[in-house]
């Protein structure tokens, strides 16, 4: 049965108990009240009709006269005439009527009336005593009929009382212990203990809610048990992968607490996994040099001693995002040595190579001076021509060697600054001078503004020279024939000299403008010749940031470009 239904069936049955209860009460006052009725009308009234007729007779001639005496005999008389209610009453009362008109009749003859009386009396105790012992039946049939009232109604009322106790007793636990149970089980779902059932016998909601539990319990062990086995698989994969890299790979939650470490991570801090993982990374770091500096470090470069010898490594540092929040990090450190000395064995190369080059080419351009001279023997307008060719190539030459010999150097930090006060128009005299004989074959003007009021900077005279003569050569290179490439120099904000060269080229694709100072970047198709190294910018910027300045670049594509950099006043 449903619990509706049982609750329904329930108070139905209090209800009806309780009518039952109350219907009895009513029919038992009833009868009460019409056993004390009867008392009232039948005897009751009997013994004050004969009180009356026994005084009118003691009183004669006494307090009242004979009519009057007859009169409240008779009135009295006709009423217990017409209240005759127990045995033998009727033949008392009519001897008494008998007896009366005897007596009424000895008066109106003016005889002895006394015996008459007398009968009378006594008739009328006889109707009394009569009554009387009516009185006493009925009272103690109106007591009986209380008792059993008594006790029916108090067995009803206890009958209902002891059901609405037992009721009251088991109910709240009929409908709180299935919540209480169900309770725990939801409670045990939520700490993920996915074997919890329920057990309700009852085929009511109860037993239909338990069985959905039991099901959605079922349902998500299965589910748990699939997944987790399958997250349990990939992990052991995650695990396996990151251990047999070579990099060094740290796990960090959001709260900068250790997830994982794989080996090479291990060996480098010398601590075990164990004792990371699970760990506070800041307090680890307390002891752990590498690590403070892994976690701290602002450059990406590091050199760590490692495998015996000075390694160097690159740190990487991923953000775990998830749902556009940051959940954590992975640092990443790349072992890059075998790079570093790849890197430094091709710089060593690249700076013997160009150092020998420089002698030979020198000795060419030396011979060619020498060939051009008419007095070691005449040469035809077509040989002269290919010598100024051999001697643009050797010039060339001489330009990409001194260009790798520069980057050489500076790759080993073997960069010498000759620091020296000097004026901005120093440097851009000796670019301009150097670069117009190369502008004058283009038809190319070069327009320059340095004041003279400009203060002096402190700079490597060589060095700034070279980088402007650089700016200068690129502009001319990518300029179209007579145009103007315009040379500028000014006071900028922060203390520091701009120089600056624009020119009315090709201008360089916006896409490019970030990559243009890396070594060996060329802007894809935008060399006219293919002579370039891409090194001219990357050592430009170098020299530049040497001296505490700083190299930019502005252009558009179709208008030309700006290069600038900034020395500071000194
Ligand atoms: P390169 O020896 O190739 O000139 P640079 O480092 O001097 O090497 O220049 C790098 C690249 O930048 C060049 O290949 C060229 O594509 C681009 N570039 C440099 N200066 C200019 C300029 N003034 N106008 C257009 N492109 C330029």
């Amino acid at each position: 049965m449903s619990i509706k239904n049982k609750l329904r069936a329930g108070i139905t049955f209090l209800f009806l108990m309780a009518l039952i209860a109350a219907g009895l009460a009513a029919y038992y006052l009833n009868r009460l009240s019409a056993d004390s009725k009867d008392i009232l009308k039948d005897n009751y009234r009997t013994l004050i009709y004969t009180k009356n007729i026994s005084e009118a007779l003691d009183n004669a001639n006494r307090t009242y006269t004979v009519a009057t005496q007859t009169a409240i005999i008779e009135k009295n008389l006709i009423a217990q005439e017409h209240n005759i209610t127990e045995r033998g009453e009727r033949e008392l009362t009519g001897d008494l009527r008998l007896n009366f008109e005897r007596y009424k009749t000895a008066l109106s003859r003016h005889e002895p009336t006394s015996t008459y009386s007398n009968t009378m009396k006594n008739l009328l105790y006889g109707i009394m005593q009569l009554n009387m012992a009516a009185i006493e039946r009925k009272d103690k049939t109106a007591a009986n009929t209380a008792n059993t009232a008594v006790i029916i109604v108090s067995f009803i009322g206890s009958l209902c009382f002891l059901i609405a106790f037992t009721f009251m007793i088991n109910f709240p636990g009929y409908i709180a212990n299935p919540i209480a149970e169900l309770t725990q089980g939801i409670k045990a779902i939520a700490g993920k203990d996915y074997k919890k059932r329920i057990a309700f016998s009852a085929k009511d909601e109860f037993g239909e809610l338990a069985d959905a539990f039991n099901q959605m319990a079922r349902q998500l062990d299965i589910y748990e048990n699939s997944s987790l086995a399958s997250i349990l698989l990939e992990k052991k994969r995650i695990e396996t992968i990151i251990n047999s890299m070579h990099d060094a790979i740290i796990g960090l939650d959001d709260k900068m607490f250790i997830v994982f470490v794989n080996k090479v991570a291990c060996n480098l801090m010398g601590i075990s996994e164990e004792k990371l993982v699970g760990e506070y990374a800041p307090d680890i770091a307390l002891e752990n040099d590498l690590l403070r500096n892994i976690l701290h470090a602002d450059q990406t470069r590091m050199k760590i001693f490692a495998d015996n010898r000075e390694s160097y490594f690159t740190r990487e540092v991923l953000d775990v995002v998830n749902e556009n929040t940051s959940t954590g990090k992975v640092i990443i450190l790349k072992n890059i040595t075998e790079f570093q000395q790849l890197d430094e064995a091709k710089t060593n190369f690249i700076a013997t190579i160009s150092h020998e080059l420089k002698t030979p080419i020198s000795a060419i351009k030396m011979s060619l001076k020498l060939l051009e001279d008419d007095r070691i023997g005449a040469i035809n307008a077509e040989q002269k021509q290919l010598l100024q060719n051999i001697e643009d190539d050797a010039r060339r030459l001489l330009q990409i060697t001194g260009e790798l010999l520069d980057m050489a150097q500076i790759e080993t930090g073997k960069i010498q600054l000759n620091f020296g006060s000097t004026h901005p128009q120093n440097i851009v005299n000796y670019a301009v001078q150097a670069i117009r004989f190369i502008a004058d074959q283009k038809n190319i003007s070069i327009q320059v503004d340095c004041p003279d009021t400009l203060p002096t900077v402190r700079a490597d005279l060589d060095k700034s020279t070279w980088v402007l003569l650089n700016l200068l050569s690129n502009a001319i290179k990518y300029s179209p024939e007579k145009s103007t490439v315009k040379v500028s120099v000014q006071r900028a904000s922060n203390n520091s000299i701009q120089f600056s060269v624009k020119d009315h080229g090709q201008g360089i694709d916006a896409r490019y403008l970030s990559r243009i100072f890396e070594r060996y970047f060329k802007v894809p198709g935008g060399s006219p010749d293919k002579t370039g190294t891409g090194l001219g910018l990357a050592i430009a910027k170098d020299f530049i940031e040497a001296q505490g300045g700083s190299i930019n670049v502005e252009s558009e594509i179709g208008d030309g470009s700006k290069f600038y950099f900034l020395l500071p006043v000194g």
